[in-house]
């Protein structure tokens, strides 16, 4: 496995089970990148912030009720972590945001800002909605920090994850029907995000999604690599080690 530190900011954008999280936690370990996961840092918030605040205490109302945090509140909070890790000199890797036109127009321009436009690189992973249904109802994730098990025969029968020993589990909002209403809430909120971004000039790569994980991964790495003069080198032994 390499791990080569960079300082970009890598965005994969698609609809639900197109492998984003796989993805991502292979970039993670490629390039030390930190895997953000948005529903991490909203956690995070609500369950060490100060209980007295009355942001902090409405948004956790909305939370454990099982409401939407307000897309203000959570954009403020992304854009702390954000600044915080681009002032420790770390790479970010996005698989689940931006996921509205709202995220996407407040994010960017911090992007832009922290990391420069050229080390902000957008990926728009596709599959259509009946490999979505069918990958997220077989999909594992591991209970303590939602690392995605592969769907490859090889794993079937693994009960623990191998990074953390935590349970796997298949998650309740991984079944058809709610698999559809994600698929269409994509089509409706977050595709037109890719949209967005193409026309504030971000050069979106289009990745088919109906290849197997390394060929995703290999295409993913071409387009980074390929940008990447002073580790050309090393391209020879950029192979992936993943399954
Ligand atoms: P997303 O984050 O886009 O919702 P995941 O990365 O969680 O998608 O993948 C959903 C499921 O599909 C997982 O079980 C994963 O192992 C499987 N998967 C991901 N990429 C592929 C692929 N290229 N081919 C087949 N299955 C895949």
């Amino acid at each position: 496995m390499i791990n080569i530190p960079k300082k970009w900011i890598v965005i994969i954008i698609g609809p639900p089970g197109a492998g984003k999280g796989t993805q991502a936690e292979m970039l993670a370990d490629d390039f030390a990148l930190f895997n953000f996961e948005t529903s991490k840092v909203i956690e995070e918030k609500i369950k060490t912030g100060d209980a007295n605040d009355p942001t902090i205490k409405q948004e956790k109302d909305n939370f454990e009720s099982g409401k939407l945090v307000t897309p203000e509140v959570v954009v403020g909070w992304i854009s702390e972590k954000i600044r915080g890790l681009a002032s420790g000199g770390v790479g970010i890797v996005f698989s689940g945001s931006p996921r509205t036109v709202y995220e996407g127009e407040k994010e960017m321009p911090i992007f832009d800002e922290l990391y420069g436009r050229e080390n902000v690189k957008v990926f728009n992973l596709d599959i259509g909605e009946s490999e979505s249904v069918e990958r997220n109802s077989h999909r594992h994730i591991c209970k303590a920090n939602r690392h995605p098990i592969p769907n490859l025969p090889e794993f079937k029968d693994m009960k623990i994850c191998p990074k953390d020993g935590s349970e796997l589990e298949l998650r309740s909002i991984d079944n058809p029907e709610t698999i559809k209403i994600r698929y269409q809430t994509y089509l409706e909120e977050t595709k037109p995000v890719v949209d967005l971004l193409d026309n504030m000039g971000y050069k979106v790569i289009r990745v088919g999604g109906n290849q197997t994980i390394k060929s995703v991964h290999d295409e993913i790495m071409g387009h980074l690599t390929g940008e990447l003069g002073d580790i050309n080198e090393h391209k020879v032994a950029l192979t992936c080690t993943h399954p």
